[in-house]
């Protein structure tokens, strides 16, 4: 592999988050890889490119299936070994938690794969159980059923169960129990022999997790069952004769859990927890250790907030080692631990790509040689010598006084005393001040935080095709890192740093946060643009809640959808799903398109007959209008119609 190339796979830290599955081929593109044999790989570049030739432009989706598959035998693996390692007596089962991404596809894809190891499902809302009640799973894997219900949604899982389906309802609030004694009461009268749904109890543990979602566990948590509320439940479970329904205990103590330490302390007390209900005759089985398990976005393998300081076997072997010593402790025996991860399951797998349109300038470049004389006022002369005079020695005490030049040169242009010619002298002073300032900063081992937020002023703004709140929320709401990378020119260096805007119309609508081996690089390292070239990026490892969590801020749509296969001669598209049209990202404002044509229609006839456009014109105008609602929602490749 070339110097350069090898550069740039560190630059874009590929080796640190990438898993194993992407890498970088002698054409300097990006590639995923099968995980089952890393020598099938697929070039990202050629699959934008054929999907390109047929009228399909970015932003596109990529939806890889075999890293999906990857990651949970990957987990599966995990947990094997360590059971065998420690001699573990119970299973392991991991039910997919549907929030995290409930797209068809990727439901149905998880299942294929994971019924092998009797993968089954959570659901946390009546919408994704009526799914899930339907969908073909594993006659020996669970549908885990969290979240607040109420009568309807017992029922749902009751008729889930009738339909062959291992249902656990896990009790959040003491109502749940009510409905599913008094539920059970009427199906068994029905029907004695009835399929009935298992029971579990979700408990509020003392111990919390680490990180952003860290407030979902601890005393104060929205979710889970006090100690005197769990004993509640088996009163009146034992009350109602059906103890025998309790099957599972559960617990989740927050999403993205960064640190084991926290980890192996909640495990420790659910433990407790199980073995202690278990002493009490109930035939609990099943110890649900709920979701969690961190992706590690910036591949620093730390306890940051998009990192994790462990992978998938230290945590199999943290959990299986704590809660065997528990149980050995306390004499019952090892439950089948099962497991919700998410996160880990589906980040890898889906890839969003789009193309760069433009780059926003901040600093005009090739400033025009200006002439400074003793005309000029004395603010200008100054920041005239600071930008002669600037050099490495002195750039930040340099720096400092041209910020104060600066707010003295707007306060006298307020003041109504120095010209508009002036001022535009000033600014561009100050600006080539910044710019050396910058250049002199870079060159120094320890850059300041002052001086990385000027690079970050000073660098270029590149304008990406996608919308960050419909693909990247949570780099929106909670400043979470995603790894970008160029698919193609990975074998040239990049000699650009700038940060990312997306094509909505809010300013929040940025990327400038990058992920970084030892920080948060504030600006990304990217080619220059060549006028009339594409330049393609990706958008890494966003199969995990980013796609349900988007919105249609702006009326930007779900972008188009490309499911890709990695065989022995590459690439295989299997299936494209278009993106939205202007038509139906309007109709989720509850517009709708026939009746906006009409409107419209009604407005160009009313010119018409006044005259003031001709009947052929406003026929065009009319058909322009009415097919542009089958068109896409984000901008076209090069700023003219596609296709
Ligand atoms: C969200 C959630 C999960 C999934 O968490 P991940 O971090 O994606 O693994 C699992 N269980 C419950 C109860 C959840 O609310």
């Amino acid at each position: 592999m070339s110097a350069v190339i090898e550069q740039t796979i560190e630059t874009y830290g590929i080796g640190n988050w990438g898993a194993d599955y992407f890498g970088v081929n002698r054409k300097g593109n990006l590639i995923v890889k099968s995980p089952e044999n890393e020598n099938l790989t697929a070039d990202v570049k050629e699959i934008i490119d054929d999907l390109s030739k047929r009228g399909i432009h970015t932003p596109i989706l990529l939806r890889f299936p075999q890293l999906l598959f990857g990651q949970i035998r990957k987990l599966q693996t995990a947990f094997k070994k360590s059971i065998k390692e420690f001699d573990y007596q119970g299973g392991h089962l991991c039910v997919y938690p549907m929030k995290v991404n409930q797209n068809r596809a990727v439901l149905e894809e998880y299942l294929r794969e994971g019924s092998r190891y009797n993968f089954g499902l959570e659901a946390g809302s009546k919408a994704e159980l009526y799914a899930a009640v339907a969908l073909d799973q594993a006659d020996d894997s669970l549908l885990v059923l969290n979240g607040f219900k109420d009568r309807e949604f017992v029922e749902l899982a009751f008729a889930g169960a009738q339909a062959g389906k291992n249902v656990v309802i896990v009790i959040e609030k003491l109502s749940e129990l009510d409905h599913t004694l008094k539920i059970a009461e009427e199906v068994v009268t029905e029907n004695p022999d009835a399929k009935l749904p298992m029971v579990g109890v979700r408990v509020k543990l003392y111990s919390k997790g680490s990180g952003k979602w860290e407030k979902s566990g601890g005393e104060a948590a929205k979710f889970g069952l006090t100690t005197t509320e769990i004993l509640e439940v088996i009163r009146r479970l034992n009350e109602a004769g059906r103890t025998d329904m309790l099957k599972l205990l559960h617990f989740h103590i927050g999403s993205q859990l960064t640190d084991i330490k926290r980890i192996k302390n909640a495990m420790k007390e659910a433990a407790r927890t199980y073995a202690k209900i278990h002493q009490m005759g109930i035939p609990i089985e099943f110890l649900d250790v709920g979701g969690g398990m961190a992706v590690d976005y910036d591949g620093s393998r730390t306890s940051f907030e998009s990192s994790a300081n462990y992978n998938a076997r230290e945590f199999a072997n943290d959990v299986i080692y704590v809660i065997k010593t528990v149980c050995d402790d306390e004499n019952v025996p090892h439950p089948t631990i099962i497991q919700e991860s998410g996160r880990y399951l589906s980040a890898y797998h889906a890839i969003l790509v789009t193309n760069v349109l433009d780059e926003i300038e901040t600093v005009v470049e090739d400033i025009t040689p200006m002439v400074v004389d003793n005309d000029d006022p004395q603010v200008v002369r100054e920041l005239h010598d600071l930008r002669e005079t600037i050099n490495g020695k002195n750039y930040r005490e340099y720096y400092h006084d041209a910020l104060e030049n600066r707010d003295e040169l707007f306060t006298m242009f307020n003041l109504g005393l120095i010209s508009l010619e002036d001022r535009g002298k000033g600014e561009v002073l100050f600006w080539d001040i910044c710019e050396r300032a910058d250049f002199f900063a870079q060159q120094k081992k320890y850059v300041s935080e002052e001086f990385n937020d000027l690079r970050q002023l000073m660098c270029a703004k590149y304008l990406a095709n996608f919308s960050v709140f419909r693909s990247m929320p949570d780099n929106w709401a909670l400043e979470q890192l995603f790894p970008i990378i160029p698919i193609h020119k990975l074998n040239k260096k990049p000699t650009e740093y700038a940060t990312l805007c997306d094509v909505t119309c809010d300013s929040d609508g940025i990327v400038d946060k990058f992920v970084d081996l030892h920080d948060v690089k504030p600006v990304l390292e990217l080619h220059k643009l060549v006028k009339n070239e594409p330049y393609y990026l990706a958008m890494m490892l966003v199969g995990a809640y980013q796609e349900v969590m988007g919105n249609n801020h702006n009326l930007f749509g779900v972008p188009h959808e490309a499911h890709i296969h990695i065989g022995e001669d590459g690439h295989i598209i299997k299936k494209v799903i278009y993106g939205a049209t202007l038509g139906e990202s309007l109709s989720s404002a509850r517009f709708d398109a026939v009746q906006l044509h009409d409107q419209f229609r009604r407005r160009v006839m009313k010119k018409i007959k006044d005259g003031e456009l001709s009947t052929k014109v406003g026929n065009q105008l009319i058909e322009f209008y009415e097919n542009q609602s089958e068109s896409y929602t984000y901008l076209s490749p090069n700023g003219s119609s596609e296709d």
